[in-house]
């Protein structure tokens, strides 16, 4: 297991520090202004920000925000962002367009990073620049720590660097996955981008005791059992990845079919479950439940004609109960991706009862994923998990087995 070098006030007093931050929040227009739909990736710099100050540090914030692809798109700059810290959470930041000429004040938050092609493609020039305004950095972005840019791999070849609380926080939760959960370890896989995950569910079965699979993911491993699924979304593969991922649920369903799990102490249960019953209809957007079918795939398979029209959206009644039930005993939760189109209330009974079964059980629980997330906060059981990790496909690459290339500077060597 890595350890990382947090940051401690001991290391930055009195020193100037480049803290690469992820303040990529989602925005809304409202008329000439923009304004902030949610301040949580602002407020989990916060301790960091507060422990710098407290030793007495200049800070230099460092962020980007959407994809500008590049160049200068004005409706992403982070100056608003400036605004929000020192109007709603009273943090006094200046901000700054200017990266060389920095005002002299307490807290400078700079301007976008990825304005600058330089970013992304990681030019040394670009890190050493930045570099400069410093003595010391640290990495308080975990959700960014992917990806090989400029202020996440660069920044770290010309200055001491140090792990941000929280990006100490989200490793730890996620390393205690991989390697000391408390069993039994139950992985709830859904939603709909399987090439996301792939890397996570594929490590993620190897350790978990239970692998139970929803959402429009489920709809590989159905088709590779020979299902039938009609219309329901499949995600295509890339050309760039090629992978088959109906091949890739076969796979997985031939590695683990030999591993068992008991349920109530007598029923044996291959470790990875997908549907046994489904809700279907021939659109996401169904408003009337008299179009709803429940669909029982050990029996229901005939009369293919009339179902040719189908997709299915949710998980079904049995499925519902049977992963509840089986969550009921867990000792851990890992849980990534809605059991069903949850945006339509007429597919949202599944996801509803996951999260309920979830936090409703004994175990600790992590929560990752944003639509995830939303679908949480939307049936209000979000608090009620012991962590929930807002840095997406970061934390499915870490739960993959990948030592990311962000964290790899902050490692204290072993
Ligand atoms: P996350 O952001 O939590 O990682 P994803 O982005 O992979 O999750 O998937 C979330 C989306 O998957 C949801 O918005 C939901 O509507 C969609 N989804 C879930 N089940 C199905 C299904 N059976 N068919 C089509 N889409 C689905
Ligand atoms: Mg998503």
């Amino acid at each position: 297991m890595i350890e990382l070098r947090t940051v401690t006030k001991k290391d930055v007093a009195g020193k100037r520090v480049l803290v690469r931050v992820d303040f990529n929040v989602p925005l809304e227009k409202s008329g000439d202004a923009v304004r902030v739909r949610d301040d949580r990736r602002l407020r989990a710099a916060l301790p960091t920000i507060k422990l710098l100050r407290d030793a007495g540090a200049r800070i230099i914030l460092i962020s980007h925000l959407g994809r500008p692809k590049d160049t200068v798109v004005p409706e992403l700059s982070l100056a608003p962002i400036a605004q929000y810290l020192r109007e709603k959470l009273d943090l006094p930041v200046t901000f700054s367009a200017d990266y060389d000429n920095l005002p002299d004040e307490p807290i400078v938050l700079l301007e976008n990073l990825r304005f600058y092609p330089e970013e992304s493609n990681n030019d040394p020039a670009f890190a050493k620049r930045l570099a400069k305004l410093a003595d010391i950095y640290v990495n308080e972005a975990f959700s960014s720590a992917h990806r090989k840019h400029a202020s996440i791999i660069g920044i770290p070849e010309f200055l001491p660097s140090f792990a941000g609380l929280a990006l100490t926080e989200e490793a730890e939760q996620l390393a205690k996955l991989l390697h000391k959960p408390r069993r039994p370890f139950i992985v709830v896989l859904g939603g709909a981008k399987i090439s996301d995950k792939v890397g996570a569910l594929t490590n993620l079965a190897r350790i978990a005791d239970l692998v139970l699979i929803g959402g429009a993911i489920a709809n590989n491993f159905l088709s590779a059992e020979g299902f039938e699924i009609y219309r329901s979304f499949v995600e295509e593969a890339s050309k760039k990845d090629a992978g088959d991922y109906v091949a890739l649920a076969k796979q997985l369903i031939e590695e683990h079919k030999t591993e068992k799990v008991l349920k109530d102490n007598y029923i044996p249960l291959p470790k990875l479950l997908y549907p046994i019953d489904v809700i279907a209809a021939s659109s996401l957007e169904t408003t009337s439940d008299e179009e709803l079918k429940t669909i029982d795939l050990s029996h229901d398979m005939e009369d293919k004609l009339e179902k040719t029209k189908l997709q299915y959206l949710d998980i079904g009644p049995k499925t519902r109960q049977l992963y509840s039930e089986l969550l009921a005993g867990a000792g851990t939760v890992f849980w990534n991706g809605p059991m069903g189109v949850w945006e339509n209330p007429l597919f949202a009974a599944g996801t509803k009862a996951i999260a309920r079964a979830i936090t409703t059980s004994r175990a600790t629980t992590v929560l990752g994923g944003g639509d995830t997330i939303a679908a949480a906060h939307h049936f209000h059981a979000e608090h009620q998990f012991s962590y929930v990790s807002a840095a997406g496909g970061a934390a499915l690459k870490f739960l993959g087995g990948e030592v990311l290339p962000g964290l790899k500077p902050l490692v204290i060597p072993s």
